[in-house]
This record gives structure tokens, sequence and C-alpha cells, in this order.
């Protein structure tokens, strides 16, 4: 590192009025402390995304910038868009002012003293760096249990997230270029950020309790976020009704046969075999009609996101030798 490099915090805020003035006075001292050790330039901000809050979130967030300019900025959404949606507002308007840029949320729950380790990480050559939760302590066993079982439900479902890793990373200006690209409406920044690519790790922390005020994540929106992410990361769903018609169909022909001996053995009443025919063969063809009409959507679906089919990292090539 010849001279420290710049760091944006995005910290997305819906009704945190509880909170914010504790974030703002921890994210200050870590950016003093940070700034003195030279890992991060002068020129560091942290700025909070107001996501339509209906409290006093950005009067607080104006005051803080109004206090401390060389340390608070914020960005006021026009009405609340959602978190990720917030958090991705946030990233797009600092992408070309900083070299990177972390994500956090505004609750205190990611433990601020890993923003030192993620540096360190980004200047050995990191691209991302993902914070991962070591230890769910603090996360009732409802949230536990219904969070865990939605990253491995995720996996099987073929949406390749880190494990255990929220929104709370780093991400080299580099990254946040090429995230820039990526077109769709849903958004689901775990899933996509690990499709990127480049050099990445993980830092490990400890998963602290909500500082105040109440997650604005109930089991509704907690299930929402879970259909989200399958749904914009996977045509997995549509290719299990394919397999389900197809074993539906190949039953269907077992069952006619079955039904056409029974019949021919003279075992049957009048209408029976018909009747198990053609709900069996109708059943089963329509399975399998859906599931093609299913694979064809899966296409249009990932045609229509027009994500970039590829990232170049590096090009060496020299015109000047013959
Ligand atoms: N948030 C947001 N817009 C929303 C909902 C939440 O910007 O519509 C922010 C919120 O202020 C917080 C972060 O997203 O900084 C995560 O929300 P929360 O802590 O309530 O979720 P949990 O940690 O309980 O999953
Ligand atoms: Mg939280």
């Amino acid at each position: 590192m010849d001279k420290p490099e710049i760091l944006y915090m995005v910290v997305p805020c819906y009704n945190e009025q509880e909170v914010l003035h504790e974030t703002a006075r921890q994210l200050k001292e870590k950016y003093t402390t940070l700034i003195q050790q030279k890992l991060i330039s002068p020129k560091s901000r942290v700025v909070f995304v107001n996501d339509g809050s209906k409290d006093t979130t950005w009067q607080i967030i104006q005051e803080l910038h109004a206090e401390s300019p060389e340390f608070f900025s914020g960005i006021n959404l026009a009405h609340n868009s959602g978190h990720q949606n917030a958090v991705l507002a946030g990233l797009m308007t600092v992408k070309d002012i900083c070299d990177m840029a972390i994500t956090m949320d505004a609750d205190l729950q990611d433990d601020i003293n890993t923003i030192d380790a993620m540096v360190k990480e980004y200047y050995n050559g990191n691209q991302v760096v993902y914070g991962v939760r070591s230890a769910r302590k603090t996360d009732t066993f409802f949230k536990r249990f219904t969070a865990e079982s939605f990253y491995k439900f995720m996996k099987v479902m073929g949406a390749d997230v880190v494990y255990n890793h929220a929104d709370f990373r780093l991400m080299s200006k580099r990254v946040l270029q090429e995230l820039g690209n990526f077109r769709e409406v849903n958004l689901f920044l775990r899933g996509m950020i690990p499709t990127i690519g480049f050099q990445s790790c993980n830092v490990y922390y400890e998963r602290h309790e909500r500082f105040a005020g109440e997650s604005k994540y109930p089991l509704k929106k907690m299930l929402a976020f879970a259909i989200n992410g399958i749904t914009s990361f996977s045509t997995k769903p549509l290719k299990m009704i394919t397999s389900l018609g197809f074993i539906m169909f190949v039953i269907s022909i077992v069952a006619f046969i079955w039904s056409f001996i029974v019949k021919v053995a003279g075992l049957s009443i009048d209408g029976w075999s018909s009747t198990m025919c053609s709900v069996w063969l109708i059943g089963g063809l329509q399975l399998l009609c859906l599931g093609i009409i299913g694979e064809y959507v899966g296409k249009i679906y990932a045609e229509v996101k027009q994500r970039p089919r590829f990232i170049v990292a590096d090009f060496i090539n020299d015109t000047e030798k013959i």
C-alpha cells in the first residue's frame, strides 16, 4: 500500500432514530483510529442511506452531516425501497468516489471491530471480504433455526450464497463497477456478489443483539426475502416441475398397462379402466407440458435479467512485441 485508500461505509437506515446516534459515535471513533493508523484516507466517509423512514432518521442524518461533514454524509431516498435497494442506492452513489466500500446495518448487530480486518484483507489483495457470523448466540432459537435453514435451503435450490453471511461486506471499487452492470430489479445482493467473482475471503465475527429499536424483518418479510432469493437466483423450481411431470408420465404409462391388464382379465367394472387411464395420462401429460413451458420461461427469465455474460479480471497483451 503506497498511501491509505478511501473507504466509504454504506449504512441503510429505516426508522432507526433510537440507534443512529450511537452507531454514528462508534463509527466516528473507528474512523478516527483507522485514519491515525493510516489504514484509510481522511477522505473516507460514512454514508447513511435514509430508506423513507417515518421517524426523525433523516433529521438526525442531516444533523450528523452538519456537525461532522468530514465523517458523515447522507442519501435520502424518496420512499421506502427496502433494505437491498437502499444498500444498492448507497453503493452506486459512492462507486466512483471511493476505493472500497463496506455495507453494514445501522443497528450495530455487526461488529464494528471487524472493519479493521476487512480493510487489511483488502490490502492483501481481496476484492470482496465477506463478514461471516461465527456464532449466533444472541439470536433466539427461532431466528437461528429459520436463518440457518434458509442458507441450507438456498444451496439446495441452486443459489450459491456464503453460509451465515448477511450483508456485512467489503467490496472494492472494481467490484462495485461490475455490480453496476447488473440490471436486475429483484435484488438479492448476497447471491449476486459471489457471481461477480474476483479474489475474496471471509472474516469472522460474533453477531450482537440489536442495540435499540426493533427488527424490520418480521417473519413475513423474511419469508418473502427467502422466496425472492430463490426465485431471483435459480430456475430450479421450474426444473423440478419438469422432473415431476416426467415421473408422473412414466407412472401413467404403468397405470395404463395395469388397467388394461385388469380389464382384459375381466376384473374391472365398466368404465373403470377408461377413467383410470385418462386421469393418469392427462395429469402426467399436463405436468410434463407445464415443465417444458417452465424451461422456456426460465430461459426468458435469464435473458431479461441481462446479466453480464462474463467479467474480465485481467488482460495481458503486449502489442509492441512481434
Ligand atoms: N432497512 C432498510 N429498509 C427497510 C428495512 C430495513 O433500510 O425497508 C435497514 C434497517 O434500518 C437496518 C437493516 O436494513 O439497518 C437491517 O434491518 P434489521 O436490522 O431490521 O433486520 P434484521 O437484522 O433483524 O434481519
Ligand atoms: Mg438487524
